[in-house]
Formats: structure tokens, sequence, C-alpha cells
């Protein structure tokens, strides 16, 4: 894949993300309110997550659990002590005027993730921190009259901010460790990740140097992508924004920008020339966490297999290649599919499966694959049946159709169909002689070279079979007869 960097040699990127991932709690960091999304305003609230003075907080420890499995996952140092910070500032969705949140001493640090590169081979982007803090509300401005609303909702709702050294260098690379970052919350399942609804958003830092020069180049920031796909254009294009505006004899802003996926461009969203000064102190509501290696070890019972151990298994165990198995991890959803049809079917054709035919299905149909009324077990059969010469290639093409559309059992659409193979060699040789009886001309005309007429004798034997014959045992007995 190409890079905008290939037209500017001299130059180089460095990109540092921030990733917010909301937590699948039952209840919300500080208070007893649901931690459920609402389409009624204001329906999960109460005093403490609607700033009101005076009350008091009180930790989720599910919280502490989450931060702990997310830390262990991601290779950090997990805190022995830890506690919250008020970070201050003016907001009307922040009714309290501080966000609770983690400054000095986050509960996990330095970890790293490890992403491949297109070569395959594997690079590693360090974390700085991951720390937990409360979300804010959300302001919903009218697009029908002049007014605006506040929403406290969200207020409150944990979070885990991870956020990494300035290790990436192109649009590539961060996309790579956005979706192992994804990958890992999902395999782990301390959150939904799910992009659309905001629980899982990454702000993004870049700026550009030349190769030569060892200091960083002044940053903007990106807010609150929620594509993939999206992160990536923005990327490239703010890259080549800012290498064309040194070049110019500009100079980079610090600013906050958006991506208008629109125009295909980023806009300024706010400048930021002086740091904030948000006054950070301890949170005197809150008492000092401290972490004892049993609630270290709680976390780390509760660990599933992580995506890399996962991708390694795959390949050493089930031997499947590295893009083979760089797909089926990837996806939470896809990797228990095919476990499952694996752990019923140990060969090879189950992978092939799925990446063509199940995939192919799902983007065809528009289906998610949940919805696959080919369940795992179901196409293990399939593939079983198509192995052992019970039904040709082609049969199980309509075996996987069928059971598709109506959910059967592969073995019932192959008995309903009549798509069961002719497959003993005795049968199918009586059909070859008897071909060859019947075409002397041909045969004659093929045995003085005409070569290509041997297609034209696996033509009529399919024809005699209705296309049930074992292509590979009809050339096979072909050859033996035609000499
Ligand atoms: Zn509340
Ligand atoms: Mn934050």
């Amino acid at each position: 894949m190409s890079s905008v960097l290939d037209r500017y040699p001299e130059y180089t990127a460095n990109i540092g993300i921030e990733v917010h991932v909301q937590l699948s709690t039952k209840t919300k960091i500080f208070c007893t309110c649901d931690n459920a999304v609402s389409k009624e305003p204001n329906k999960n609230i109460c005093p403490i997550c609607a700033g009101y003075p005076g009350v008091l907080p009180a930790l989720n420890q599910q919280v502490i659990h989450y931060a702990i499995m997310m830390g262990l996952a991601t290779n950090c140092q997990i805190a022995t002590k830890t506690w919250f910070d008020r970070k201050h500032y003016f907001y009307p969705d922040l009714p309290k005027g501080y966000q609770v949140t983690q400054n000095e001493n986050p509960i996990c640090s330095e970890g790293f993730v490890t992403i491949r590169l297109e070569d395959g081979s594997e690079k590693t982007i360090r974390l700085t921190r991951i720390h937990m803090e409360e979300d804010a509300g959300k302001n919903i401005h009218s697009t029908v009259s002049n007014e605006s609303f506040v929403d406290l909702n969200r207020a409150g709702t944990p979070l885990l901010e991870t956020v990494t050294y300035p290790d990436m260098t192109n649009a590539y690379e961060a996309r790579a460790y956005l979706k192992a970052l994804h990958t890992i919350v999902r395999y782990i399942n301390v959150g939904t990740a799910n992009m659309e609804e905001g629980a899982f958003r990454a702000d993004t830092n870049i700026s550009v140097r030349k190769k030569d020069s060892k200091e960083l180049g002044t940053r903007t920031e990106m807010k609150n992508i929620n594509s993939f796909k999206f992160i990536g254009d923005a990327i490239d294009y703010e890259i080549e924004r800012q290498i064309e505006l040194i070049e110019s004899g500009g100079k980079v802003r610090q600013e906050t920008r958006l991506w208008d996926s629109k125009n295909h461009k980023t806009v300024v969203m706010r400048s930021k020339e002086e740091a904030a000064d948000y006054r950070y102190f301890e949170e005197p509501d809150l008492p000092l966490i401290e972490i004892s290696p049993e609630l270290i070890e709680r976390a780390q019972d509760d660990l599933p297999e992580l995506p890399a151990a996962t991708f390694e298994r795959l390949m050493k165990e089930n031997g499947l290649s590295d893009y083979e198995a760089g797909i089926i991890v990837d996806d939470l959803e896809l990797s228990k599919y095919y476990e499952q049809a694996a752990a019923v079917n140990k060969s090879k054709q189950v992978v092939n499966w799925i990446l063509r035919d199940v995939l192919g299905y799902l983007k065809e149909h528009k289906l998610k694959l949940a919805a696959l009324k080919v369940t795992p077990e179901k196409l293990a059969k399939i593939v079983e049946l198509l192995e052992s010469d019970t039904i040709n290639n082609k049969a199980a093409k309509e075996v996987f159709e069928t059971v598709a559309q109506t959910g059967d059992e592969p073995e019932a659409v192959v008995e309903s169909k009549g798509l069961k193979a002719i497959g003993s060699e005795s049968e199918l040789e009586a059909i070859v002689v008897e071909i060859i009886k019947a075409n002397p001309k041909v045969v004659e005309d093929y045995k003085s070279g005409k070569d290509r007429l041997f297609g034209f004798f696996v033509g009529q034997s399919m024809k005699k079979t209705q296309g049930k014959g074992n292509p590979k045992i009809l050339t096979k007995l072909l050859k033996k007869h035609l000499g």
C-alpha cells in the first residue's frame, strides 16, 4: 500500500493516539445509575452524576477490575497505589465544572501493543498509560430552532483512556494499532467497542518532521473519528497538509481539527496556542486506591486467550497462513465461528470455506454472521460431505446456498435434492466404459493425437452422472480406458 509520505521522501510523520473506551459496567462510575444508552434524555441520572454540589461519589469496583484487565492485556505495569484527580474546565455538559480523571498516577502505565505491518513483520506501539475517568454528558444543538439542550445520560459513564507514545509513522500503522486495540477490547469484553455508538473513540495527534531532525514537529489533534477508514484518510490528508504548509514557508499551528468526510479534508475546530491549565488536584472525595496482588490475580483469571495468542495458535496448531489467521482473529465473532467449525472438522478446507463462501454470502446478502443459517456445525458437515466424496464441489456450493436460505441440515438437503455423488468407482467405471463404447469415432480421433477431445469424454461423463460424478475419479478412469 502506498503512503502519502512516498511523495515526500525527506519527511517522516509521528502519530500518537488516545482512545476512550466506554466500559460495559452495570452502573456508572461514581453512582448507582444504570450505565445504559437511553433514547429519553436525562433518564439515567441522579444528583451525583448530574453534578449537584455536596454529593459524595463512590467508586464502582468493576471499573478497577476492567482497568486491570485492560492493562494486563496490553502489557502494562499496574500501579500498587493510584488515585483520581479533578480536571477543571467549563462546558455545559459538565455541570460540576471538573472531570474526575487520573493525572499524575494512572492505574496502568508503560505497556505495548504489537501490530503486524504489510510485509508481515511486527512493530511494537508503546503505551504511556491507561487511566480511568468519567465521561461527560452531551450537548445537543437543535437544527430547527436556535436552542441547545443538555443530556446527562452519558455523564458518569466509566471510561478507560489508553494513550500511546508517538510511535506510528503513517496511516497504515495508525489503523493497524486501532484495529489491534479494538480487537483486544472485544476479546476481553470490558466494553462493546461499538464505534458508531461512541463506545470506542480515537483522538489522533499528528506531526511531521524532516527525517534528519530529532525534534518532533508541532502537532495537530483530530477528535473522535468513528471509522477506521476515515481515520486513515484523515491522517493521510493531515500529513500532506502539514508538509505542504512547511514546504511553502508556513508554520503548523497547534490546533484541534475535525475530519470533514464529505469534502475529504480536515478543518480547524479550535486553536490551542497555549496549553490549557486544568488546575489538577487530587479528588478529595475519593479514597486512595490500593491494588492488591489478589485483585491483579482475579483480573488475570478473567482474561481469555488474547488475539495475539490466538493468532499464533491458529498458525501453529491449525495450519492457517498468517493471512488467514489475521482475518479470523481480527473479528471476534468470526474467530468464534471458525473455532466451533474447526472443533468438529479439522480439515484445512474449513477456513477456505469461511473466507470464501461464508464471508462472500454475508457480503452479498448484507447479513451479520450471527444471522447466518449455516451454523459452524453445518458448515463443518458440508465440508465433511465434500471431503468424503459424498458430494462434489458443485453440489457442496448448492448445499451451502440452500442451508443458508432454509437452515436445513446439510445431509437432508443432499437427500432431498438428490445431490449425492455417484462415487463408487465401479459405478463410474461402468459409465465410462459405456461412453467410450458409444463414441468409437471420437475415440479414434483422440487416439490419433487430438488430445483436447479428452474434454469431450469428461463432459459426457458429467452429463451421464447429472453432474454428480467425482471429476477426479472420472478423469482417472477415462485415462485408464482411453489408454
Ligand atoms: Zn447517577
Ligand atoms: Mn480523556
